[in-house]
């Protein structure tokens, strides 16, 4: 029973071992001294010394452990600590005048929703390992198999680049898969979508239904802006969700907004 819980506990939390590929993460986010930086899940602080390091302007340490957090605070006591769940941060409420830059080894079970967040809701340029599949996902284009919402949707807000790829051998304990580091480069704010509830509902339903034809999967919601959309876009009725590229799901938003609200 006691085994069970530590087994538990511990999903998704793999410790980074080595110095070296800490500091290409960090490095990859190109820190400078006007930077403010967030670090999310620094856990044993394995990229928190090398982000000190390049000198932000300043450091915040997202942990949600409340045995990690206590011993981050006493070890880098220049860095503001905050025992808080990355899943319930305000990162829409991060000061608009400050450049944002975020960075971290995510817990792997809660990733995607965490970066589905900050990709709609901060503005930040942001480097994160996450499992190699999810890391594939997230940077594939329109057609790939592993395009999904998440690639679309995370692909709204920000240009994204796989980095690298980094083997099991590195954390303690070894997960059973590899991982990827991947980047964000925000968006133009007036090249972002707007009405983003509306838009996730629709990009969540049609890939639900990722194998069946748009006709099929849009059958309630057809109209003649829907046909027209179709046409001026060059996308076939048949064709799947996965043919549409994030500025395709905006445009076709726009025609089937109502059965979508916010
Ligand atoms: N960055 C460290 C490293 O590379 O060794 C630790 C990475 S470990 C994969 C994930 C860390 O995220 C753990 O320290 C864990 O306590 C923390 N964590 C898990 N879920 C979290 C959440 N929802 N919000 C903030 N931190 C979380």
């Amino acid at each position: 029973m006691q085994n069970k819980h530590r087994a538990k506990k511990s999903l998704g939390q793999n410790f980074l071992q080595d110095a070296n590929i800490a500091r290409k993460i960090v490095d990859s986010l190109k820190i400078n001294e006007s930077d403010s930086v967030i670090e999310i899940g620094p856990g044993q602080g394995a990229l928190t010394k090398f982000i000190l390091e390049a000198g932000p302007e300043s450091l915040t340490l997202v942990e949600k452990d409340r045995d990690l957090a206590p011993a981050l605070a006493a070890k880098y006591p220049e860095a503001d600590v905050k025992l808080e769940d990355a899943l319930k941060f305000d990162w829409a409420g991060l000061d608009k005048d400050k450049q944002w830059k975020i960075v971290g080894n995510l817990p792997y079970n809660v990733a995607s929703k965490i970066m589905w967040d900050i990709a709609a809701r901060s503005n930040a340029t942001c480097v994160f390992m996450v499992q190699h599949e999810v890391g594939m996902r997230i940077t594939s284009g329109p057609g790939s198999k592993k395009y999904g919402a998440i690639s679309v949707w995370v692909q709204s807000f920000c240009k994204t680049d796989y980095l690298f790829q980094v083997p099991p051998t590195v954390f303690k304990p070894k997960p059973k898969v590899d991982s990827a580091v991947i980047k964000f480069f925000p968006l133009p704010e007036e090249e972002k979508p707007s009405d983003i509830e509306g838009l996730a509902k629709l990009v969540k339903y049609c890939f639900q239904y990722r194998r069946k034809q748009l006709g099929k999967i849009l059958k309630s919601f057809i109209s003649d802006a829907v046909l027209e959309w179709a046409e001026q876009e060059g996308v076939s009725l048949k064709d799947r969700p996965e043919a549409l590229s994030p500025l395709q799901f905006q445009s076709l938003y726009k025609c089937v907004k109502n059965d979508f609200p916010s």
